[in-house]
Parts: C-alpha cells; structure tokens; sequence
C-alpha cells in the first residue's frame, strides 16, 4: 500500500471543531486513510492522530505508544499484555468507557503546535472500538496509553488539550492561539481558492 504524508490541520481549521461521523463500514479508502494517518503520525513523532486533524470529521485514530519513554499498562480480557505488541492501534468508532482515577500530566498536540500544558485525566480508562476488520477491541489502560486515548477521542468530539488546561494557563496562551487561529483560517481560505 502506498503511503501518504498528509497535512495537519492547526488549531482554528473548522474540522478540529467538528464532531465525527460513526463510521458504518471498513473499506479500502478508510484503510488507506488509517496508513496514511500512521505514516503522517510517526513523520511527526506523534503518539496519536484523530481524522479531525487531517480534515475528515470521522471517528478514527491511529495511536502509537511505543516511541515514548513514559510508562503505560495494557489489559485485554483481564489480562496485561505487552503495550509494544498490540503498537499501532487503528481504532474505528472508539469510545471511552469505564475511566478511574486521576493523573495529570504533560501534553501538548500536533494541531496545536509550540503549546503544552499540564492537563488532569482519568489515570486508567476502558477503550471500547473496531479494528479494521470490523471486529470488536476492547481493553483497559493507564499510564501514557489512557492519557493518549482520553487526548485523541477527545479530538473525534471537537474537543482540544488546550481546552482542560486551567484557565490561568489558557489565558497566558491567548495571544498565540489567537494568532494560530488566523493562521489557520489564511491557510484554508488559500487552499479552497486554489480549488
Ligand atoms: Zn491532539
């Protein structure tokens, strides 16, 4: 399969904002895409990517824990199992169910880039999606995995990081974000004319 770079939405692009279509059935433009997300992902040295970020309201995400440092548990069927094995994870109309605990932590976003901030999440959570194949996935995690599944499902609701920072430290933002926002918009205005 031919692999893709594609472009990363930034923060203010309308797709970031908009919640994603379930998606109905597996098919080969969706396993296209899913490649293309992975490949744009590690291009970044992303850990996840939601469609949103590439412009497609759908609910898709690619994760990747593995090149971090930061410790994370898997549990499938109640059983831990090695996070790296079960690295990439492509997840078809994910939720989050059962979350427990707290954790807060560093985060930041490739939609939102040159800000990170300390953000409170559930310290473990239950993921709940389909594979490619259609089948059913479900496992429990904590650690980095948990903060980045809660981080990127967040993105298939319209949500964003910098939306959970505390108020203080979004405000310290304010002037970037703004500026990114219109970035964005410049951006997308010159690529519909284009079309
Ligand atoms: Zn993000």
């Amino acid at each position: 399969m031919r692999r893709m770079i594609l472009e990363i939405v930034k923060c203010g692009h309308p797709a970031l904002r908009e919640k994603g279509e379930p998606i109905a059935c597996v098919t080969p433009e969706l396993r296209q895409l899913a490649a293309d997300m992975l490949e744009t992902m590690r291009a970044a040295n992303g850990v996840g990517l939601a469609a949103q970020q590439v412009g497609q309201a759908i609910l898709l995400v690619v994760m990747d824990v593995s090149i971090s440092d930061l410790p994370s548990r898997m549990m499938v069927g109640g059983e831990e199992v090695p996070v790296a094995s079960r690295m990439p994870l492509v997840l078809v109309n994910p939720v989050v169910g059962e979350a427990e605990g707290e954790q807060t932590g560093e985060e930041g976003c490739l939609s939102v880039p040159e800000i990170t901030g300390t953000i409170r999440r559930a310290a473990a959570v239950t993921v709940q999606a389909q594979d490619l194949e259609g089948k059913p996935v479900i496992f429990r995690c904590d650690g980095l995995l948990a903060r980045a599944a809660q981080h990127e499902i967040d993105h298939l609701h319209g949500i964003l990081f910098v939306d959970r920072m505390d108020a203080a430290t979004r405000v310290s933002y304010s002037g970037k974000l703004k500026k990114m926002q219109k970035e964005a918009l410049a951006a997308l205005k010159k690529s519909s004319g284009k079309r």
